[in-house]
């Protein structure tokens, strides 16, 4: 059972795709878009907010879900939507803070699989971008979760990628933009591929927040050391490596582990859920926050994610609480926001 009464909250959340089959299933509908057969079921008693069907054993099926879902999502109304339905649910879960990973110009190009070279429709963009602060001021307003935003670019998208995101960033200014962060399968590039731009972001003050150590091993996270970041999304195959555990203890690194996200993408970690590093690397003295990753897509929420660490990993309120206060430490919402939650959730 997840406990509300446990503060909660997630540092990696991938924000369309936190939608819900019952959304999704709305947002199709009132967007005229035929849902391929089976992909999405209503709710139903076993669950309450419906469900996505997709085979996981092979890694594209899940490619395929993911865009055919995320793709439904199109108009300003339907990112307040999805983005509403997930910041209020988390809220009545116990969560008091949630960031989100966004890709800024994502939100102005029709053409998904063509957003580096696309020409920006600023409207667009100005819509659905205020529809998403309209959606989390409102979230904040009525249950008090905050949430943040990390600015992402996609691995594939090279150092131009890069320098593309952030000139966007500072031609549409906005303070929810603090953290920096790069998407997509790990193999497509090595950091190092990108030190102009992750150096040009951390001189700009972005504070650094990349995906590293989930497909790729512990070199991803070695490589990605080079740039200080403090925090890096999964990271849990530091594991296979003690010096880059003890070096990630020794710079205070903190982990956005996704429990359910890595149960059922990596092979690493299918057979059981015990079979994931979280206890060790916790045990070890690792910064571990929880997180959802894609909670839509993978059927979870952030109270699940407590849940599952607690029923089946064994944490106790006192470890689910120190979780809950590695991702206040390591927020890139302001230390006035911080304070007033701490205070609020007795942190
Ligand atoms: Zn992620």
């Amino acid at each position: 059972m997840i406990d509300k009464n446990i503060p909660k909250a997630t540092l990696h959340e991938h924000l369309t795709a936190t939608i819900t089959p019952e959304r999704a299933l709305k947002i199709a509908e009132r967007n005229k878009i035929s849902v391929p057969e089976g992909l999405i079921s209503p709710p139903d008693e076993k669950n309450p907010r419906g469900s996505f069907n997709y085979d996981l054993s092979d890694i594209n099926n899940f490619f395929w879900a993911y865009d055919t879902i995320c793709n439904l999502v199109i108009n300003p109304i339907d990112y307040y939507e999805v983005l509403h339905d997930f910041l209020t649910y988390s809220a009545a879960e116990g969560a008091v803070l949630a960031e989100f990973q966004v890709s800024p110009m994502y939100y102005g190009v029709k053409d998904k699989h063509n957003v580096i070279d696309a020409q920006v429709d600023e409207g667009m963009y100005n819509d659905i971008f205020s529809a998403i602060t309209t959606a989390m001021a409102d979230a904040e307003q009525k249950t008090g979760i905050v949430s943040g935003i990390v600015a992402v670019s996609l691995r594939s998208w090279g150092n131009r990628g890069v320098m593309k995101v952030l000139d966007f960033i500072e031609k549409h200014p906005n303070p929810l933009y603090r953290g920096f962060g790069f998407v997509e399968n790990e193999s497509f590039g090595r950091f190092g591929d990108y030190d102009e731009g992750i150096r040009r972001a951390l001189k700009e003050g972005y504070r650094f927040a990349p995906h590293a150590g989930e497909q790729c091993g512990p070199q991803s996270v070695w490589d990605v050391l080079e740039y200080n970041p403090e925090r890096i999304g999964h990271g849990i195959r530091s594991i296979e490596d003690p010096a880059l555990v003890e070096e990630l203890i020794k710079r205070k690194v903190t982990l956005e582990v996704c429990l359910s996200s890595n149960h059922a993408l990596l092979p690493l970690y299918k057979d059981s859920w015990e079979s994931h590093p979280i206890r060790k690397l916790y045990d070890a003295g690792v910064k571990i926050t929880l997180a959802c990753d894609d909670a839509g897509m993978f059927g979870t929420s952030i109270g699940k994610e407590y849940e599952i660490a607690n029923d089946i990993l064994g944490f106790t309120d006192e470890e689910l609480k120190s979780f809950t206060k590695n991702a206040l430490d390591a927020s890139f919402i302001p230390e006035e926001q911080k304070a007033a939650i701490r205070q609020k959730a007795g942190l």
